[in-house]
């Protein structure tokens, strides 16, 4: 789609820090990171914003989200469940949706955010 940051960095038109992509999906890291992880996966294909994702669609949205542990891991932000049974570690997966969602950009992506506190809470 034309004039859509996503769409560009997809097209490899403008560069970004691509961390992951396959015939579907593109990760890259946020240019303004909130957290000392933060990547945005995206769909290639341009959708607005989750809510006018189709239902014939809800197999590429599962894709988004079995990705996000995958590269939470890679990028350290797994969960790690200690011997005494603490838990440290983790990730938020955020995706915004429209105006009062707090959406900047509208091309569906979901964000992973983890890394260590005190980060934690600001989005
Ligand atoms: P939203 O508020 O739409 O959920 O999040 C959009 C995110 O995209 C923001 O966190 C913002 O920093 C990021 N972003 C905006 N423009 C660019 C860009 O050109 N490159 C990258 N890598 N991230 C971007
Ligand atoms: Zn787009």
């Amino acid at each position: 789609m034309d004039n859509c940051i996503f769409c560009k960095i997809t097209a490899k038109q403008i560069p970004a820090g691509i961390v992951y992509e396959d015939e579907e999906l593109l990760a890259f890291k946020d240019i303004n990171p909130a957290a000392p992880v933060h990547l945005l996966i995206i769909p290639k294909l341009h959708i607005d914003t989750l809510s006018s994702a189709q239902p014939e669609q809800a197999a590429l949205l599962g894709k988004i989200l079995a990705l996000a542990p995958k590269l939470a891991g890679e990028h350290g932000c797994a969960p790690v469940t200690h011997a005494d049974g603490s838990v440290t570690g983790g990730y938020k997966t955020l995706i915004n949706t429209g105006p009062d969602g707090g959406q900047e950009v509208y091309h569906l992506h979901a964000h992973v955010i983890g890394g260590p506190k005190p980060w934690r809470g600001q989005r």
